[in-house]
């Protein structure tokens, strides 16, 4: 992709009411645009981060067996009041149709999915199944705030699983889990599991996953060596304590909520009358679990987590682009050529090995072009200049790294398919 060819553009102030960093670079880098209070435009480049996330979730919900579905976001009021929930939930959006009718923009997916796939199940032989899907989900907050974590419209995945016994829930729960701990690592960022206290409609166990990270709001007492964490409000452990797990020292961090997983047990599949046939022939309840991941606020956490103070610093494996090409411009006219003609045969090098490229090819001033590359945040920065052609080479520079070197043009193509594979 050519930069000069990008439809957005990005700003050199963040806007006035960006309340967090990730509402600040997200905005400034046009990767999303607020179209009001907690809705917004995903743009071209903040898309293909979107897309990358949602493509790591989907591989490892599918590898536990999750089968993908596509629930409406549009829910009939009856099934709200099925489970009681209608009067509950008090950041429930609910529409009216012209002719009366009331609805629920769902905020999660219980009163859909449970129903649904209680219609096919018959016999414990049909037992567990787990569905999830990849959707967008509406909440009527109050106060929409802190950037593209907590909006009104935002995208998740959240995935349901049907037992027959209790044992086989918690098997799938912690299959749930470990694939839950993958996900957020592959996503580049310092996860931490705790044990919640079971929010507002669990009857056994949940867990929440909280991202380290300084911005976080939520206090927790984490492992510094492992995935242990426990809330500091319900911790019976102290600062400094050994980690029952690993032995590692036990500190206090801030984190951010990136997902969450429940023990639902018979709340939902009662409600519905979601029963099966035993093996010895009684009529039973299903036993339900629901496991949900914010994608989009996800994309949010890891610019809380991963940035500098001159912009994002995106890990490989979601970033928009793996190499960000700048050419810096000489007044000499046959220098001047020699750069284009350098660069554009790396950029069409690049491309045809099927690396994820963007050349900043901008008529803008090495300056601005710089400072757009660290703000974009791709994870390695190739620069071309009159200097560095003097040596035959090109300016190597990753992202995350705080120096620069010089890498010689017949290397550059070997050396870029090493560092995106490490
Ligand atoms: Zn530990």
């Amino acid at each position: 992709m050519k930069l000069s060819k990008l439809f957005t553009k990005t700003s050199k102030m963040p806007p006035h009411d960006a309340d967090t960093t990730n509402a600040k670079f997200l905005l400034q880098g046009s990767f999303v645009h607020q179209e009001m209070a907690g809705v917004y435009s995903w743009l071209p480049l903040g898309l293909r981060v979107l897309n990358k996330v949602v493509g790591i979730v989907r591989e490892e919900i599918d590898a536990i067996g999750g089968q993908e579905i596509l629930m409406p976001a549009l829910q009939p009021k009856e099934n709200w009041d099925t489970t009681g929930r209608w009067n509950t939930v008090d950041v429930l959006f609910k529409i009216k149709s012209q002719t009366g009718k009331e609805y629920a923009l769902g905020p999660t997916h219980e009163e859909i999915v449970t129903p649904l796939v209680g219609s096919f199940i018959r016999s414990y032989k049909d037992l567990p199944v787990a569905v999830y899907q990849i959707q967008t989900k509406y909440r009527d907050e109050l106060r929409a705030k802190s950037g593209i974590l907590r909006g009104r419209e935002f995208g998740m995945k959240d995935l349901y699983s049907f037992h027959a016994t209790q044992e086989d829930l918690e098997r799938y729960y912690q299959e749930v889990l470990q694939a839950y701990v993958r996900i957020f690592q592959r996503c580049g960022l310092d996860v931490k599991v705790v044990e919640a206290s079971g929010g507002s409609f669990t009857k056994k166990f949940s867990h929440e996953f909280q991202v380290v990270t300084p911005a976080g709001e939520d206090v927790i007492l984490a492992c510094s060596a492992c995935t242990f964490a426990q809330n500091s409000e319900i911790t019976t452990f102290k600062e400094g304590d050994k980690c029952p797990n690993c032995g590692g020292i036990l500190t206090i961090v801030k984190g951010i909520e990136v997902g969450n997983i429940f023990d639902l047990n018979k709340k939902f599949s009662e409600a519905f009358k979601v029963e099966f046939t035993a093996e010895d022939g009684s009529r039973q309840t299903c036993l339900m679990g629901c496991y949900g991941i914010g994608t989009t606020r996800l994309v949010g956490t890891i610019v809380e987590a991963l940035h500098d103070e001159r912009g994002i610093i995106w890990p490989k494996s979601v970033a928009p682009y793996h190499v960000h090409i700048v050419n810096l411009n000489s007044k000499d006219e046959a220098t001047q050529a020699k750069i284009l003609e350098t660069t554009l045969s790396l950029y069409e090098d690049l491309k045809k090995e099927g690396i994820e490229v963007i050349w900043d090819d901008r008529d803008a001033s090495p300056g601005e072009k710089l400072a757009d590359a660290d703000l974009l945040g791709m994870p390695l920065r190739i620069l071309v200049s009159e200097k560095t052609l003097r040596e035959d080479s090109i300016e190597w520079k990753p992202r995350a790294e705080k120096d620069a070197r010089l890498v010689r043009l017949r290397d550059v193509l070997e050396e870029i398919q090493t560092f995106i594979k490490g």
